[in-house]
C-alpha cells in the first residue's frame, strides 16, 4: 500500500500553494537536491496527486487517493488529537466538582488521588447525587465516581479507531489518556495526560473530510 510520508505531504502543500512550480523550486524550498526529490515526485505523480506539466512544472490535481486517507487514519495517534483533561482530587466536594464542570465547560471529570487516576465522574453521576439526600457540600466526589479498575483508558500511541470503539462499546462520553507508571513496589499507577471525547473524535472526522476535499494536506 502506498503510504504518504511527511516529506511527501510537505511537497503536496508546497505545490498546492505555489502551483505551477518546477522541481528546482520545490527542491530549493525544502533544501534538498533535485535527485533526492525525484522519487517523491514520481510517487506523487503516479498516485495522481500531482500532475507534471512539461515546461510549466507541477500542479496539484485536487485528488486525495484512498491510500493516503487510509494512511492518515492509521498514522494518526491519540497524542495527535487528544484534548486537555480536567482533573480534580478525590476529596473535592460534589458541589465543587459541579462548579468545575461549568468553569471548564466539560461533561466529565477525571478523579485523582496523589496525582494518579482513581476514577471518573460524569454529568449524570453528579446530577444523581444532587437529586438525592446527599450533602453535596460535604460528600467528596470520590464517593460517587466510577472507580478503577473499571475505568476505560487509552494511551498516547493508541489509534483513533481504538478510542472510538471503546467509547461506543462502553457507552461513555470520554476516555482518559494515561501513562502507566510503576512505583518502587512494582504497583502500576496511571497518570492522566489528556482525554479523548466524542467531541475530539468528531473534530478528527471533520479534519479527515477536509483532507479528502483537499483543504488540508499538511498534516
Ligand atoms: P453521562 O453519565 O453524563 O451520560 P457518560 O455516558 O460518559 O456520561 O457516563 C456513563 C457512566 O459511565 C457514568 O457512571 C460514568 O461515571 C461512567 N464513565 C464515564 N467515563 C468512563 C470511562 N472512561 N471509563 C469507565 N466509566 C466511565
Amino acid at each position: 500500500m502506498l503510504e504518504i510520508s511527511s516529506r511527501q505531504r510537505k511537497i503536496i502543500s508546497i505545490v498546492k500553494n505555489n502551483q505551477p512550480i518546477t522541481s528546482e523550486r520545490i527542491a530549493d524550498t525544502l533544501n534538498l537536491s533535485r535527485a533526492a526529490l525525484r522519487s517523491d515526485l514520481a510517487v506523487l505523480t503516479m498516485a495522481g496527486i500531482l500532475n507534471a506539466k512539461p515546461k510549466v512544472g507541477y500542479v496539484y490535481t485536487g485528488k486525495t487517493s484512498a491510500s493516503s486517507i487510509i494512511a492518515y487514519l492509521q498514522n494518526t495517534k491519540i497524542k495527535d488529537i487528544k484534548a486537555e483533561a480536567t482533573v480534580v482530587d478525590e476529596n473535592t466536594s460534589i458541589y465543587d466538582a459541579i462548579v468545575n464542570l461549568f468553569l471548564e465547560d466539560v461533561g466529565t471529570l477525571f478523579i485523582v488521588k496523589d496525582g494518579f487516576l482513581t476514577g471518573v465522574v460524569s454529568r449524570k453521576d453528579l446530577l444523581k447525587s444532587a437529586m438525592g439526600n446527599t450533602d453535596i457540600n460535604r460528600v467528596p466526589v470520590g464517593i460517587v465516581m466510577t472507580r478503577m479498575p473499571n475505568i476505560v483508558t487509552v494511551y498516547d500511541d493508541s489509534t483513533v479507531i481504538e478510542a472510538a470503539k471503546k467509547i461506543l462499546e462502553r457507552e461513555v462520553d470520554s476516555l482518559p489518556v494515561v501513562e502507566k507508571i510503576k512505583d518502587k513496589s512494582g504497583t502500576e499507577n496511571y497518570r492522566v495526560v489528556g482525554k479523548v471525547s466524542k467531541t475530539t473524535i468528531t473534530k478528527f472526522f471533520v479534519k479527515l473530510c477536509d483532507m479528502v476535499e483537499g483543504k488540508h494536506e499538511d498534516k
